[in-house]
């Protein structure tokens, strides 16, 4: 159904969409978050490093075009017909004033073989001057937008420190929606007191408000993060990479087959990773899926 994939993968996605090889371009815009910058707060989300959820993005001292270039002179080779979305990761990126944003896009989109935008934020950095910005791009090239819910549970809301309610999230995909643009939206497993319930309740929510795409990976401790700090304290159980295998099989039986699938596992700089050390080898943990979703007869949504 999804070529050689038991789910409806990205991958399986793009080439449907664009006849060939897609590959994201990862490039950190220069922006920061309201958690960050004390508009909401300081220090961001718990788990958040300093660069702001993109370890391997272009360097952010650089601009757009030239973080592209160094990143398609490295692919060039292996992908000489590879067509690119250019992925803004880092912080929230529709968090500055619209000429600023307007700019950014513009200069990733003018690049060669550029066919979209995906675009990393948070629910509560979409407001209607934004989303209307973004309905001109959703008109001329290929748009997602990510937002990072995480857990739509209140007490997970507090110890991310998120920073803005499950109203906010509510607010700004519908408005995406209404104006067709494409959404995915994060959810994080293993956060403390979280357990499988808590993760099927945020994922049944996710699919009641029509998303097009989810993320799904485990909570990372990363180096000098106040996770770290709060994990040096108050250390609680990690799931192994099984326990993680199995649950994720479990969850994709239950994801819509509609829904597309963009990451089963994070992929975190290893130099920074504290726990869980086994997600380190994410070849290991997709294959694991795959062996595991075979073994069991699962694909995307059988068990609805
Ligand atoms: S919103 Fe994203 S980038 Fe900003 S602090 Fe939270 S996790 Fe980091």
């Amino acid at each position: 159904m999804w070529l050689d994939k038991r789910y409806h993968s990205l991958d399986y996605e793009l080439k449907k969409i664009f006849g060939t090889k897609v590959i994201k371009l990862s490039v950190d815009g220069g922006f920061t978050c309201p958690t960050r910058d004390g508009s909401k707060g300081y220090g961001g989300c718990i788990f958040c490093s300093s660069r702001g959820s993109g370890e391997f993005s272009g360097d952010r001292a650089l601009p757009i075009k030239s973080q592209l270039k160094n990143q398609i002179s490295l692919l060039k080779e292996k992908w000489s017909e590879a067509k690119y979305i250019v992925y803004f990761q880092n912080f929230s990126n529709t968090y500055a004033d619209i000429k600023t944003l307007k700019e950014k896009y513009d200069e990733a989109l003018e690049f060669d073989n550029v066919v979209g935008l995906a675009i990393a934020t948070r629910g509560d950095c979409l407001d209607k001057d934004v989303i209307k910005l973004l309905k001109t791009y959703n008109e001329k090239t290929f748009l997602w937008v990510e937002i990072g819910l995480q857990s739509i549970h209140k007490h997970s809301e507090e110890f991310i420190r998120r920073g803005y309610g499950l109203e906010a999230f509510d607010g700004a995909i519908s408005a995406l929606n209404q104006n067709n643009i494409r959404t995915v939206a994060h959810l994080i497993l293993n956060l403390p007191n979280e357990t499988k319930k808590h993760y099927i309740e945020t994922l049944n929510y996710l699919v009641e408000k029509q998303i097009w795409g989810i993320k799904l990976h485990m909570l990372h401790i990363l180096k000098n993060t106040d996770l770290e700090s709060y994990y040096k304290i108050h250390p609680f159980d990690i799931m192994d990479a099984d326990a993680y295998i199995s649950l994720i099989c479990d969850l994709i039986s239950i994801i819509p087959e509609e829904i597309v699938i963009h990451r089963l596992t994070g992929d975190g700089s290893k130099e920074d990773l504290i726990a869980p050390l086994w997600s380190a080898n994410k070849r290991y943990i997709l294959n694991g899926i795959n062996k595991e979703l075979a073994k069991r007869n699962l694909t995307q949504g059988c068990n609805l």
